[in-house]
């Protein structure tokens, strides 16, 4: 029977002793197996898996290795579960957890750090240096599920405290899982960035991030907000987010285009979300002197940059590292008080046992796919009318 030393558990919410789990074996090689539930510690609650979303980082992990580091190296064959934007039920309490109660329905972040680093400590957990430390004699109790501990491509897993969030029982298992998402475009903007109401803001790309960069933007007061991409139907979402302008960078300069719309200076912050060659360039480009360039995406290769012009300019450019600062949190409470609607990037949702086709329709954006969620009970395979 499941239980573990001051562990709560309520009849109502009967835990198995073993779930099915997805595990990564060669790149791309998803295998489905059992493994045992694991047992909450201090600071940690089960969470019962109803819904995960699919992220192009699960796609980075499961087919290149990093940025998911598995005792301390790649994270093929170790019997390692990827997948990190879920939201579930708590269902079991670790010893002395009173923060959350069983049936609570939460979403979570990725990123619980070793709270006693330097930049754990400033509420930059994500930017944890230790992280992938928490195995073995150099273990720190860094955690990042799906990415340095087992993640959400199973039906049961721990969670530290610090990383839930408590959703309203209006907000659909699907939305809840596009908390972090939207988190992480709050902390690129807000925190990490500055941004006040009146500023204005680009775009770069429409991908899941970049469209809820939008909505946040928005939701936060900038003005105006411009999104940049090469697909229409994204972009027309983009507008439906908040977008006040849309520019099809195959029809038109982009940088050209936005400096058009802002007096000829350009804009105050970018968020460069494409990975695009010459992204960089064009986004030091689109921002006006002393504005900012928040840098969202991999590239998959290294490009030169215009330092001179960002010297010359007074840019500020930063990388941003998922969700810090409880971004999430603030993402949640524009998202239940109904400020912009993240289910509009939701588009497909599948079973948990068709993972490998909910990854294809992901990663070959099958039918216009964005956001693929897969939910382990009660999810037969739907597409969801992007109306
Ligand atoms: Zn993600
Ligand atoms: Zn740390």
């Amino acid at each position: 029977m499941y239980s573990g030393p001051g562990v709560k558990t309520d009849a109502n919410f009967p835990i198995p002793d073993t779930q099915k789990a997805w595990v990564l074996g060669n790149p791309g090689e998803l295998k489905l197996t059992n493994k045992a539930v694991p047992v909450p510690k201090r600071a940690e609650v089960l969470v019962r898996i109803d819904a995960v979303a699919i992220c192009a980082t699960d796609l980075e992990i499961i087919y290149h290795g990093p940025p998911a580091s598995i005792l301390g190296g790649m994270p093929f064959n170790k019997n390692f579960t990827p997948g990190h934007e879920y939201m579930g039920t708590v269902v079991a309490l670790g010893p002395g957890v009173d923060e959350y109660r069983i049936g609570q329905r939460v979403t979570v972040e990725i990123h619980a750090g070793c709270g006693q680093c330097k930049r754990c400590r400033e509420g930059m957990y994500t930017s944890c240096h230790n992280y992938g430390l928490n195995y073995g004699d150099v273990d720190k109790g860094h955690r990042a599920n799906g990415f340095t501990t087992d993640g959400g491509f199973c039906e049961y897993q721990v969670n530290n405290i610090n990383t839930l969030v408590a959703i309203p029982d209006e907000m659909s298992d699907e939305e809840a899982t596009l908390v972090v998402t939207a988190g992480t475009a709050m902390y690129g903007l807000t925190e990490l960035g500055g941004l006040v109401a009146g500023e204005s803001v680009v775009v770069t790309g429409p991908g899941p991030i970049g469209l809820l960069g939008v909505a946040v933007a928005k939701a936060m007061g900038a003005s105006p907000v411009i999104l940049t991409g090469t697909r229409d139907n994204r972009l027309k979402i983009g507008k439906e987010l908040g977008a006040d302008h849309v520019i099809n960078v195959r029809n038109e300069d982009a940088v050209e285009a936005v400096r058009q719309l802002n007096g000829g200076k350009g804009v105050d912050y970018v968020v460069e979300c494409s990975g695009a060659p010459n992204a960089v360039n064009d986004a030091v480009r689109m921002v006006n002197r002393g504005g900012k360039v928040c840098l969202a995406a991999f590239p998959h290769a290294e490009t030169p940059v215009d330092v001179a012009h960002i010297v010359r300019n007074n840019i500020y450019l930063y990388g941003i590292r998922g969700e810090g600062k409880s971004a999430t949190h603030r993402a949640e409470a524009f998202m239940s008080q109904k400020r912009f609607d993240a289910t509009k990037i939701h588009t497909h949702t599948f079973p948990l046992d068709d993972l490998p086709t909910a990854i294809r329709y992901a990663k070959d954006r099958v039918e216009d796919a964005i956001k693929v969620v897969v939910k382990a009970k009660g999810a037969a395979a739907h597409r969801v009318a992007a109306e």
